[in-house]
């Protein structure tokens, strides 16, 4: 498998943290993919997408623990 970006073959599993941006927040969630070790593309098969869309609908009924690892801050 190429990376459709940068042509290179160095795709690898690896853990990353998908953003999740619901409402004026952040949430993390930590997924195993392939990722691109040239230019860091993700790819995200079907499961994964389907498994990212039940975990957002499980924070937006409170299903989950969450715990705060940083603050999204603006410029004023
Ligand atoms: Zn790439």
């Amino acid at each position: 498998m190429k990376c459709i970006i940068c042509k290179g073959d160095n795709i690898c599993k690896s853990r990353v943290k998908e953003e999740l941006k619901i409402g004026e927040d952040i949430i993390y969630i930590p997924i195993e993919i392939p990722v691109c070790s040239s230019c860091g593309e993700r790819y995200y098969d079907r499961r994964t997408i389907q498994y990212l869309e039940n975990e957002e609908e499980k924070i937006k009924e409170k299903k989950v623990n969450l715990h705060e690892v940083g603050k999204v801050l603006e410029y004023a």
